[in-house]
């Protein structure tokens, strides 16, 4: 059980003795709640494990230094844990740029990855000396020699993994045949600093050689932009790493991948490697808990859809976190969270259920035609990995509040970050 509370910013976090085990804590504090008659729903957010991902990603990839996609999780405490281990931070907006330097980080730890900026907010980046930027269109890069002349510009190139849940390729990166040589002419001719080539495979990659194409195009484009006279000293291989431990395409052998490419095509090189993960920090650390609010029984018909199943049992639930809330991943990001009771059940059977969000809409559908065992109103469900493009763009409509955050960490944790600037 918790033996102390201590301060990361301004958030109360839990300190155990050892690092937790999320399902076992969720149940802890879930029996707690039930106690006090507290049925609001909650994300445990589990510090070792953030500091976890972090090793494994030196481990694997110790020539890269992670640049943390913050729109992936807005959380403090997790930026400032990140922090703390020395990770960068790649911002969209003027609003995660403060956000990250609230917490002490320098701006020569921040990309701003956003190949379309706001004029105001590329002005607040130019006050703020954060000069790392992207750009993938001739107008951006005119605007930025206009409005901040510091600015180290990365050419965002298109190379796309097609079947990646979220492709991106669609909206940013230029043609790196035809346009990405004529936009570092450009640069050149406007006398706008380009140091060096990003690309985006799409989030959720599917297929690492993804990584492979676009690093050969990022060795031509060096080539080009040397001949240019730009330094062209940094790699920015974007995100698109998996963020669940059992990923049907697993970080490691992305990562493999990544380093053959590597070998083959920046041999020994003395360039800066970077890379922007979003979800391969942000996912594993946060688990949910919400609670059955209602629980209907209904022909099983009704949920199959078959007027077959009319004679068997199905059930309707309705939990207190939907897709207004964390479960917003299911549209914004193709997500399919799989959920089950939070405690042990001596119950066998399983019927056809749905579960639906508490929102007045039947858009807020969370899960369909799930077999599960017969839940009562008042119990919970968990759902793990649920820190990815969850939390970050969930609203409070209909009034219903976002899950509150329980932080928790172990003594050996709180140990070592605890004299960092950034906590
Ligand atoms: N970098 C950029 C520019 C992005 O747009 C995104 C996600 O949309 C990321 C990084 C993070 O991607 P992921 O969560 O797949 O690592």
């Amino acid at each position: 059980m918790i033996s102390q509370f201590e301060l990361i910013g301004d958030n109360k976090v839990g300190v155990l003795p050892k690092q937790v085990n999320q399902l076992e804590m969720c149940r802890e504090i879930a029996a707690q709640k039930d106690i006090q008659e507290n049925d609001s729903s909650f994300m445990l957010v589990d510090l070792d494990k953030i500091i976890e991902r972090f090793n494994l990603w030196k481990r694997e990839l110790p020539m890269i230094e992670p640049f943390y996609a913050v729109k992936c999780n807005t959380d403090v405490v997790l930026i400032r844990v990140l922090a703390s281990l020395g990770c960068g931070f790649d911002c969209a907006s003027r609003e995660e740029i403060d956000i990250v330097m609230e917490t002490g980080v320098s701006a020569d730890r921040l990309i701003y990855a956003n190949p379309c900026k706001t004029r105001s907010f590329i002005v607040h980046a130019m006050e703020r000396d954060v000069r790392m930027m992207t750009f993938d269109n001739a107008e951006e890069l005119i605007k930025i020699g206009k409005l901040h002349p510091n600015a180290e510009m990365i050419l965002r190139i298109a190379v796309s993994d097609p079947t990646a849940t979220c492709p991106l390729n669609l909206k940013f990166g230029a043609d790196p045949v035809l346009a990405a040589p004529q936009l570092l002419k450009l640069a050149h001719e406007e006398g706008v600093n380009v140091v060096g080539i990003s690309f985006h495979v799409g989030s959720g990659c599917n297929d690492a050689t993804a990584y492979r194409t676009a690093l050969s195009h990022a060795k031509n484009l060096c080539e080009i932009g040397e001949g240019y006279g730009f330094k062209m000293d940094i790699i920015d291989m974007g995100g698109g790493f998996p963020g669940a431990e059992h990923a049907h395409n697993p970080f490691e052998k992305i990562a493999e991948t990544i380093r053959d490419a590597l070998d083959e095509f920046f041999p020994e090189t003395d360039k800066r490697l970077i890379a922007e993960p979003g979800r391969f920090f942000a996912a594993g650390p946060f688990s949910l808990a919400a609670n059955i609010i209602h629980a209907t029984e209904v022909p099983a018909s009704k949920i199959t859809k078959d007027p077959k199943d009319s004679a068997d049992h199905g059930y309707m639930y309705y939990i207190n976190d939907g897709v207004y809330g964390s479960f917003n991943c299911i549209l914004f990001d193709h997500a399919h969270p799989i959920g089950g009771p939070l405690f042990e059940v001596d119950r066998n059977e399983k019927y056809m259920s749905t579960i639906w969000g508490p929102t007045c809409d039947s858009l807020d559908l969370v899960e369909d035609k799930k077999l599960m065992v017969k839940m009562e109103i008042g119990e919970w469900l968990y759902y793990p990995d649920m820190g990815a493009y969850t939390l970050a763009a969930a609203t409070t409509f209909n009034g219903f509040a976002k899950p509150v955050p329980m932080y928790v960490m172990s003594e050996e944790m709180w140990a070592n970050i605890k004299d960092s600037n950034h906590i």
